[in-house]
């Protein structure tokens, strides 16, 4: 057995089990929004898209969810080409603002949900949704509804609500952009936390510079559908590659 696992350690590094983008574009009818984007990323990494508004970072993250098909290019996903495949097949689990949870449901029923669906058995869902609530400190609120929740216990059921899935690839769009800035530096601990803890591969938006600063292993900095510099937090702050990086990131020179 020990030999099985180490070729599969040895494959592994082989193949890029993170997710791999290949001259990836995107046009909406003439507009054409994402211009052949090579991205890169790492099994277990935290990858934060950042740029400013309508510059592509959702269009990237729907792209590689499967929601939005691509117009050009390869997305790979733990080695396999994933281009033209369905959503569901894809192991990703996509974090939503917490205004997207059901409202008439309990917590339970709301992490639940995916599963319930899915026809999973009741003890399987179960198991999941406690597993679930310790890890994000839910526990004494899964009877409760969304409406008897603070905001940061809402964002925290709506990650929940990717969690149970356990997929292998968690994208998040923005999750914090409708808190209040001491609730956004919370969550931001707690998701950081979460990565640490469960090590999936995360792909996180946002145009907020601290945020991808602080949560990011690596950041990709987008304009007008253009990478202009993918790399560690500190490469990016102190060998920024053309000023508007310099001056997104806030590094002095
Ligand atoms: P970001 O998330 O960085 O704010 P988006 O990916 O949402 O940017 O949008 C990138 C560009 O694509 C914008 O110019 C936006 O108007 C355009 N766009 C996004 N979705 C659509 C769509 N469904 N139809 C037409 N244009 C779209
Ligand atoms: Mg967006």
């Amino acid at each position: 057995m020990v030999g099985i696992q180490s070729a599969d350690v040895q494959n592994a590094k082989v193949q890029n089990l993170g997710i791999q983008l290949t001259d990836v574009s995107k046009s909406f009818g003439a507009l054409k929004v994402i211009h052949g984007v090579d991205i890169k990323i790492e099994q277990g990494e935290f990858a934060v898209f950042v740029g400013p508004s309508g510059c592509g970072k959702s269009t990237l993250l729907r792209m590689i969810a499967g929601l939005e098909e691509t117009s050009g290019g390869r997305i790979e996903i733990e080695g396999r080409d994933v281009t033209h495949k369905e959503a569901s097949t894809r192991g990703v689990a996509m974090v939503f603002q917490s205004y997207a949870l059901y409202p008439h449901l309990t917590v339970f029923d709301n992490m639940a949900f995916s599963l319930s669906v899915a026809g999973r058995p009741k003890a399987e869902i179960a198991e999941k949704v406690r597993s679930a609530a310790e890890i994000l400190r839910l526990t004494d609120y899964l009877k409760s509804k969304p409406s008897q929740l603070s905001g940061g216990q809402r964002q925290r059921v709506a990650i929940g609500r990717a969690i149970v899935r356990q997929p292998r690839v968690f994208l998040f769009d923005e999750p914090l952009s409708n808190l209040d800035a001491e609730l956004r530096v919370k969550m931001r601990m707690e998701i950081a936390r979460l990565h640490r803890q469960i090590g999936a591969t995360m792909v996180y938006v946002t145009h907020d510079q601290v945020e991808a600063m602080t949560l990011a292993d690596k950041i990709v900095v987008l304009k007008s559908g253009v990478v202009q510099q993918a790399g560690a937090p500190l490469d990016l702050y102190r060998n920024p590659d053309n000023m508007f990086v310099a001056g997104f990131i806030g590094s002095p020179g």
